[in-house]
């Protein structure tokens, strides 16, 4: 009896194998395609995920899966921001936001390529698909690829912590090594950072009874080790000296890296795979600034120069309130706080200059901002008795309003001024002409006097630009 089920799930599999059961078409990146493969089983934790709007399917032998309908059942909140064609996927504190035809991914605050091997997140029959290995295995998934039953193995962080008793360094012949020490194997979760060039060794589930610290290691390819615990893994970073690989040996007493330097460090040399290894990248982003693997953040001080905005009195020759100067102050203390909390921070100006709405616009896009904030006081002539704050956002940018309404949440809560409501502002040129999710903050009413009062305070322009910041912390996942 057990014999034949054997029998008939081989026959059924080799089925699988032989002719395409799986066959319907689909459509992505202009082209339509006949899909071949066999289905895709989703394993986590022991149990399938079914998901039904859209199955699992593989683009350069690599399985996709549909952002929203996987992840929301492994307990992320995903979001989508349609104005920017990205994906924000929030998992156990962490976000990481993906961009649709890009290998640049943010994690934190930190960016990270997808490797040649994974392909970029697509729109395939309208639905976001994204590689569900890439992505689950940076939220401390284990992912295997089980080929036999063409099954995706996710295993969630183990729930158990393994002691971590020690880092070392070895330098040898022919490479480097690092050698963490741990009660059990557990399988590590390491990645590539620029900028400074370097190897990131996460190990989640364990619990470290090692101080933070650092080896000055001297190597052939690896300049120093650094080692610290984070709430949810222990980090070791690997600062390269060189141009290397690395290869991951599993010990029964913890894990070996193993790191071979392949050259000199060289960037163009990096930039430059192999041939077949070279996977098209459509749409990739403009030059972008040394930003140092950092969100970055446009801050824009609205006016300035000739163009003072409100005034108060309208039409004095010597007002008590400008616009202008309100908002640069403000827009100062919001890139305190945003670079203070390690994002890289762009101001659209930082004096009395004039850029016009569309330098402002083309700054942003050019430099393939994250995130757009505009600071602005609001007006209205001859009803002095209107008040209170309101932002405002693009009716197409999911996280755009979102940020909105943090900010404005903000605002109610770390001032004094009294809530005017979030609104759609699409028509404004800054919201419509930026590419990323952008925000128009018009901190009260340089026209009331209350608000007036208020914002010619240091402590008010200070709570105003802490509301800002912490709403932009907030929606990244960063607070
Ligand atoms: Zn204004």
């Amino acid at each position: 009896m057990r014999k034949t089920a054997a029998l008939i799930m081989t026959a059924v599999i080799l089925l699988l194998y032989a002719i395409p059961v799986n066959a319907f078409t689909i459509i992505y990146d202009g082209k339509v395609e006949e899909y071949p493969w066999a289905p895709i089983v989703l394993v986590v934790d022991g149990h399938t995920v079914e998901t039904e709007e859209m199955p699992p399917v593989i683009l350069n032998g690599r399985t996709m899966v549909p952002a929203r309908e996987f992840f929301e059942q492994l307990g992320a909140e995903v979001t989508w921001d349609n104005k920017a064609k990205r994906v924000y996927i929030e998992y156990d504190e962490e976000t990481i936001i993906l961009t649709i035809n890009s290998r640049t991914v943010y994690i934190g605050s930190n960016s990270a390529s997808i490797s040649p091997a994974d392909p970029a997140p697509k729109i395939i029959n309208d639905k976001t698909m994204i590689p569900v290995r890439f992505v689950a295995e940076e939220f401390g998934f284990e992912v295997e690829w089980v080929n036999e039953t063409r099954t995706v193995r996710i295993t969630s962080p183990e729930a158990e912590d393994v002691r971590l008793t020690n880092v070392a360094f070895a330098k040898e012949e022919d490479a480097d090594t690092i050698f963490i020490a741990l009660d059990e194997f557990v399988n590590p979760n390491i990645f590539r950072m620029q900028e400074p060039d370097r190897i990131v060794i996460d190990i989640y589930g364990t619990e470290s009874i090692i101080n933070d610290g650092s080896i000055k290691a001297d190597g052939q390819a690896v300049e120093s080790v650094r080692y610290s615990q984070h709430p949810d893994r222990f980090r070791v970073v690997a600062d390269l000296k060189a141009d290397a690989d690395y290869e991951v040996f599993k010990l029964r007493n913890g894990v070996e890296i193993s790191i071979i330097r392949t050259g000199e460090y060289d960037y163009d040399e990096e930039a430059t795979a192999p041939e077949d290894e070279i996977v098209e990248i459509p749409d990739e982003e403009v030059t972008i600034p040394d930003t140092d693997g950092k969100v970055v953040v446009v801050v824009d001080a609205g006016h300035g120069g000739n163009d003072p905005g409100a005034i108060y009195p309208a039409g004095s020759k010597n007002p008590e309130a400008i616009e202008k100067e309100l908002t640069l102050d403000i827009a100062r203390k919001v890139r305190d706080n945003l670079e203070e909390a390690g994002i890289y921070v762009v101001m659209t100006r930082d004096s009395d200059v004039y850029p016009t709405l569309k330098e402002r616009a083309e700054l942003a896009n050019s430099i393939n901002a994250d995130l757009f904030v505009s600071v602005h006081i609001n007006a209205m002539d001859n009803k002095d008795e209107i008040d209170g704050a309101q932002v405002y956002y693009h009716k197409d940018s999911y996280f755009g309003k979102k940020l909105a309404k943090l900010v404005q949440k903000n605002i109610l809560s770390y001032t004094k001024l009294s809530d005017k409501q979030i609104q759609d502002g699409s028509s404004f040129y800054v919201l419509k002409h930026t590419k990323m999710p952008a925000i128009l903050a018009e901190c009260g009413f340089i026209t009331n006097e209350g608000d007036r009062n208020y914002l010619k305070t240091e402590k008010g322009r200070q709570a105003l630009a802490n509301a800002i910041s912490d709403g932009v912390l907030e929606a990244l996942g960063l607070s």
